[in-house]
């Protein structure tokens, strides 16, 4: 790899890399790029030879540029896996119907299969429907909950061995800030983890762990990806948000915060005396849960009873004996009831 001290030379781009601060040239960027994720990739043992391996494509730049490159190094070095991509259908008219329309066309530009799972046929419910109900308020924790569990009944039924996400550095530092500020601990364990889902689930991998989103939007730009990059029309996530401007501001000031916080993030272990929820199976639709009742079961237990609030917040026992009783009053989704339900088991 040569470096050069020029930064800019007409046609030619040059980058300054992250890293080191050194100038990189167009071609240079996209090989430091490929093989610092190979790197991850290898020095993680994220594979075995022969697996077959979802990635979850949102039609967004990360998933876009993460499927671009795994397929290219899958091919390079001989990884041997089987590449799907699996799309989640939120059901957000004039968002998502968009991104997956970009999607589609990535499965033809990769020569990639793919296979897209919708929150209407799993739930009965889409998020236009949710967001009538409940507003604008918490409908990211239904939307967030609904697509982990999508995601994995998507690979179940793909019977893939992996899954793997655009997660990069800097969602991950968001999302240790987010746990510490929330007092968190369970999430603050697995959330630098770049494995996660070992105990029971599909195990999930994010081979971005250490890539920054800078990057990600240079390469995606610079190889002209097909990527969607319009913001959900509901996206109020505030929470995220605020985290997100405090990180950017702290990198301005200290170029390596992602990094560090991650590394904090880490070196973080919770105590052993520490009581930590403890992974057993959702009793209605067979999904890990530490309660009786999966969180997605809960939320969507609400939904149909007309009491969406209840569902939001920490899982109690009384919240789930008022959403498991049948009287709490008919609803205008209370005939959808059973048949959501059964949907969930049938996945
Ligand atoms: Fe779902 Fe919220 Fe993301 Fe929109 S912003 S896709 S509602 S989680
Ligand atoms: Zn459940």
């Amino acid at each position: 790899m040569h470096e050069l001290n020029v930064l800019l030379f007409s046609d030619f781009l040059f980058f300054i890399s992250l890293y080191q601060g050194h100038a990189l040239c167009k071609d240079c960027f996209y090989t430091t790029f490929e093989t610092e994720v190979h790197h991850t990739i290898i020095s993680n043992k994220l594979f075995e030879k022969g697996e077959k391996v979802a990635i979850g494509a949102s039609g967004g730049k990360d998933s876009t540029v993460l499927a671009y490159v795994l397929k290219k190094l899958n091919e390079e070095y001989n990884y041997g896996l089987e590449l799907i991509l699996l799309s989640v259908d939120e059901g957000i008219t004039g968002y998502r119907d968009d991104s997956l329309e970009t999607v589609k066309r990535n499965e033809m530009q990769y020569e990639l299969p793919l296979k897209i799972v919708s929150y209407e046929e799993l739930y009965g419910w889409t998020m236009d429907a949710i967001v009538k109900q409940i507003g604008l308020k918490n409908n990211c924790t239904f939307c967030g909950v609904f697509r982990r569990q999508a995601l994995d009944r998507g690979a179940m039924a793909l019977k893939v061995d992996k899954i793997v996400t655009g997660h990069n550095a800097d969602d991950i530092a968001e999302t240790v800030i987010m746990n510490v500020l929330r007092g968190d601990i369970a999430r603050l364990r697995r959330c630098t983890a770049i494995v996660t889902g070992t105990e029971g689930a599909i195990p999930r991998c994010k081979p971005f762990k250490y890539t920054y989103e800078k990057e990600i939007v240079m390469y995606a730009y610079f190889k002209k990806l097909d990527y969607f990059s319009t913001e959900c029309i509901y996206s109020p996530n505030a929470y995220r948000g605020h985290a997100r401007t405090f990180l950017k501001d702290l990198e301005k000031i200290r170029p390596s915060s992602i990094l560090d916080i991650i590394h904090s993030g880490e070196s973080l272990f919770v105590k052993k005396d520490v009581k930590m929820p403890v992974q057993g199976i959702c009793k209605r639709c067979g999904y890990i849960s530490s309660q009786p009742l999966c969180k997605a079961c809960v939320l969507l237990e609400g939904l149909n009873k007309g009491l969406p609030r209840l569902g939001i917040g920490k899982t109690t026992k009384a919240k789930i004996e008022v959403l498991s009783s049948g009287d709490c009053g008919s609803s205008q989704h209370a005939d959808e009831d059973k048949s959501s339900s059964a949907k969930s088991l049938e996945f």
